[in-house]
């Protein structure tokens, strides 16, 4: 027999960045109408934590679920286009790779592509495996296009995300997620109030008075106040996985034409990025504080950035890992309150994301169902584990030995799960894949083989295949791809037209 539910009628979001608004945003707009209150509080005296402009594609299609128009988001938040990230450096100075977003070639003779292009490589092709990606390609010529799904043609299995300032973007999210009648209170918190059951009941705020909620989501950034100090969760720290623990960021004059695509370049102590915007540049340099010290690392971003600085450069901290659980009793963490992946392949705002997203999909009653619960935290540690793997995998198969950074590679331990994956891939060229893994087959072939990690055989399916028939389709593929690239707008004026007032 059905039971009365009870609705919660009054959500409390704690801390405004990139995170808070985007989950308010989300709560504002799948509880319209239904007579909950969303309600966000954010301190006037912690700054959001000002970096997080590199983005996945799955961005794109939260824009589209909250109805957001793409050009007028791109056009506030100085936003460019990005096809993926090259990656410099990691086998050696001349060394370097694409992880394109979207799809790399197409099925040959009913047969996955990659097996196609192993076997081709063993009958002498020698084009690598991105070489057949449309979005590689139009990084590559610095050329933008977002195809017509209604009118396919060989650029339309590209991937696209976007690159945003980090304040530009959590403001607009603000001003949409109070449009979905979210209020926002501006107000520090400085004590949270639980029940005798365990549950949070309020947030106290400095000066008096109290937010009074029925479930609370932690997006209170690194100090995770509700999930971590008050409830006691505890943290997995991933660090002998990830040892990468500081960065130093800072931003410079835009300069150059405007790149599609995120850099990221191996350095000594551990890499170096570099995000275009269309008002400026974010650079940061993320190391392992063993083995350098802030200050040096600041100098040598400031060396090697090629733009005039745009205020001065900011240190911060993390450790890899997450919260044991993210959501426990009425309180669910979302962004790095939950835990932290450094932005090897921007993966923060993604998984704020989909925490956001699942939350929604697991809309709790007042009576909150452990099952619940369970499979929320299930789902989460499954997104967490997957990508630690994928950004693990970037790292240990390297063979640079150049600094005592890339040598302690060789003795650290790397996760079963991605021991098991990479012992299934050398094989046959094989992947474990798992639905909810953020990054499908084609990112791990491509980052695997642009490492230079390539599996002893291919797919006995392929076998079949006519060879030089196979490297006929290839090398149309990679003709075609070069030629309607070059037919296309540069990046730059592809974005002028998408902002341009209609
Ligand atoms: C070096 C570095 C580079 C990164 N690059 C990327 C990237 O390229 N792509 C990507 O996806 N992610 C990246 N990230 C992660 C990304 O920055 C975050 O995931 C994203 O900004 C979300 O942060 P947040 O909202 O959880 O926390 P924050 O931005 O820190 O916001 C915390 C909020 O909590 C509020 N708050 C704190 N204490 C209180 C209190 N007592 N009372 C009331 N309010 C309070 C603050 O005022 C603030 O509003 C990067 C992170 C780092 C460290």
């Amino acid at each position: 027999m059905l039971i009365k539910h009870r609705p919660i009628q009054s959500w409390v979001v704690v801390g405004g960045g990139t995170a808070g608004w985007m989950t308010a945003a989300l709560l504002g707009k799948v509880l319209a109408g239904t007579g909950a209150r969303v309600t966000l509080v954010e301190s006037p005296e912690i700054d959001t934590i000002g970096v997080g402009e590199a983005t996945v594609p799955s961005f794109v299609d939260l824009l589209k679920v909250l109805g957001i128009p793409e050009p007028d988001f791109v056009r506030e938040t100085k936003s460019t286009f990005k096809l993926g990230i090259k990656f410099t450096g990691w086998q050696g100075p001349e060394h370097s790779y694409w992880h394109p977003f979207g799809n790399i070639g197409a099925r040959i003779d009913g047969q996955p592509f990659f097996h196609q292009w192993l076997k081709s490589q063993a009958y002498g092709n020698s084009s690598g495996y991105t070489r057949y990606s449309p979005s590689a390609a139009m990084a590559r010529a610095h050329r933008f296009f977002i195809p017509d799904p209604q009118k396919p043609n060989n650029l339309t299995r590209m991937g696209y995300a976007l690159h945003f300032d980090a304040s530009l973007a959590a403001r607009y999210l603000a001003g949409y997620a109070q449009q979905q009648g979210v209020k926002r209170i501006a107000g520090h918190v400085v004590d949270i109030r639980q029940g005798s059951d365990g549950r949070i009941e309020a947030v106290a705020l400095k000066g008096g008075g109290q937010l009074q909620g029925d479930f609370f989501v932690d997006c209170s950034g690194q100090r995770a106040l509700l999930l971590g100090d008050a409830l006691k969760v505890g943290y997995c720290n991933w660090h002998e996985y990830l040892p990468v623990d500081a960065a130093v960021v800072v931003q410079t004059e835009k300069r150059g034409t405007l790149q599609p695509y995120t850099e990221a370049i191996a350095e000594e102590y551990g890499w170096r990025w570099r995000i275009p915007l269309r008002h400026r540049t974010g650079n940061g340099y993320v190391f392992c504080s063993d083995y350098c010290s802030g200050d040096r690392v600041a100098e040598l971003l400031l060396n090697n950035a090629g733009g005039r600085p745009v205020g001065d450069p900011r240190r911060l901290r993390f450790v890899a890992g997450k919260r044991e659980k993210m959501w426990h009793r009425n309180c669910v963490a979302i962004g790095l309150s939950s835990g932290f992946l450094e932005p090897l392949e921007s993966t923060s705002i993604y998984l704020a994301m989909r925490a956001a997203l699942n939350l929604v999909k697991l809309l709790p009653g007042r009576d909150i169902c452990p099952h619940t619960e369970a499979e929320y935290n299930r789902l989460m540690d499954i997104e967490y584990e997957s990508i630690r793997d994928f950004i693990v995998m970037h790292y240990c198969t390297s063979r640079r030995d150049d600094s005592p950074f890339w040598k302690s590679w060789r003795q650290r331990p790397i996760p079963p799960s991605l021991e098991t994956k990479l012992a299934l891939y050398k094989s046959q060229g094989r992947l474990v894949h798992n639905d909810l893994d953020l990054f499908a087959e084609d990112s791990w072939h491509a980052v695997l083989t642009g490492m230079g990690v390539f599996p002893r055989d291919y797919c006995p399916a392929v076998q079949a295949s006519d060879p030089e028939k196979t490297r006929a389709l290839l090398d149309r593929i990679e003709y075609s791809l070069e030629h309607s690239v070059n037919q296309l707008l540069s990046h730059e004026e592809f974005l002028r037209r998408f902002i341009a007032p209609q």
